[in-house]
């Protein structure tokens, strides 16, 4: 059946041996793990322009969270394999990067269509030593069998042998075609709430999990106290009372770490939700996040609808005596 690419057997070792040769490429960086966020999109341009706009906000968004914590990233916008194009286009670019990129810890896959709501928050790596996968969802739903059991908008896989071996068994009901459509008749049989379609990456990871689960959920972390990935439908209506309530650095329904617009397709057509909600939605998020990237700078946005900025502070004559007041890297929560 297909592959994605020569059987690679020996990984963990040959990366720490790599990685004893190469010191000057360290997989942890005072005690971090060093992790790399990937994201892309098509090769071609939004059906419609406006869709382009928000694929570079939504870019901007996640350099900003980037840059704010020390983690590197990645936009890709090939498709690597033209057999798992679409939604399948990131197995083949997770494993290419895993394999080029030995120092890299963790490779955090996040969709474009997903933006960092929490600027403050940070994933708690050190939590998940041990474990190989780290993937928002709800182990009751898993055992249900729920389509959306878990979400693969927003998840972190180790670079390790364990990790190459799950992307070769996910890979196979990917190519496009006949084999992704037979294998879409076989998810949505034996998937709880799936409608009947090609099959796609989430699916095929919950049914792999499910269907052998004796190999794979050793190592699998399935995330819900914070969301990792978060449905928009039920937070972009509430920021407005988060920003009264709350501060960031929650991460969860207090102040979500992502919002990802499931079911929008901005870019592209057949959306399950109305475009011109999507985009307002997706404004809000990006405006929401962007005012606590402006802080710093003493800048907000006029509503979380504008994209137009104000002033919240006099400009000073002794600037450093406020950066670390309003720099949110010098937060207590970071780091600690
Ligand atoms: N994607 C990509 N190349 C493509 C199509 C999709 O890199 O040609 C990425 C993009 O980041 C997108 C994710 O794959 O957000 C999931 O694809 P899907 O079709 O589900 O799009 P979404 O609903 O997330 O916009
Ligand atoms: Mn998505």
């Amino acid at each position: 059946s297909y592959t994605l690419g020569p059987k690679i057997t020996n990984w963990d070792f040959t990366r720490k041996a790599w990685l004893h040769e190469n010191p000057r490429f360290p997989s942890y960086v005072n005690g971090k793990p060093r992790v790399l966020l990937v994201t892309g999109s098509s090769p071609s341009p939004c059906d419609n322009s406006i869709g382009d706009h928000y694929l570079l906000k939504s870019i901007k968004n996640k350099i900003d969270y980037c840059r704010i914590h020390n983690i590197e990233i990645v936009y890709n916008m090939a498709h690597l394999d033209n057999q798992l194009s679409g939604y399948w286009s990131k197995l083949p670019l997770i494993r290419k990067l895993m394999i080029s990129h030995p120092e890299i810890e963790w490779i955090w896959w996040m969709d474009s269509d997903a933006m960092f709501t929490d600027m403050t928050f940070e994933i708690p790596l050190s939590k998940y030593d041990g474990k190989n996968l780290i993937i928002h969802g709800y182990p009751e739903l898993l055992n249900e069998k729920s389509w959306v059991a878990l979400n693969t908008g927003s998840f972190l896989l180790r670079n390790c042998q364990w990790s190459l071996d799950l992307l070769d068994s996910w890979a196979p009901m990917g190519p496009k075609g006949k084999i992704r459509d037979d294998a879409g008749e076989i998810l949505t049989a034996n998937l709880k709430g799936r409608p009947n379609f090609e099959a796609d990456d989430q699916s095929a990871l919950i049914y792999l999990l499910i269907s052998q689960n004796n190999k794979w959920m050793e190592k699998v972390f399935i995330e819900s106290s914070y969301y990792l990935h978060g449905y928009w439908a039920g937070l972009v209506d509430r920021y407005e009372e988060m920003i009264e309530k709350y501060k960031p650095g929650f991460g969860d329904e207090r102040w979500p770490f992502v919002t990802h617009f499931v079911g929008c397709k901005s870019c592209g057509s057949y959306g399950d939700y109305p475009v011109e909600k999507c985009l307002k939605s997706m404004e809000r998020a990006f405006n929401f996040a962007d005012n606590q990237v402006l802080k710093l700078y003493g800048f907000r946005h006029r509503g979380l609808s504008s994209p137009n900025i104000k002033r919240i502070r006099n400009e000073t004559f002794r600037p450093l005596e406020f950066v670390g007041q309003f720099d949110i890297r010098h937060s207590a929560l970071i780091g600690s």
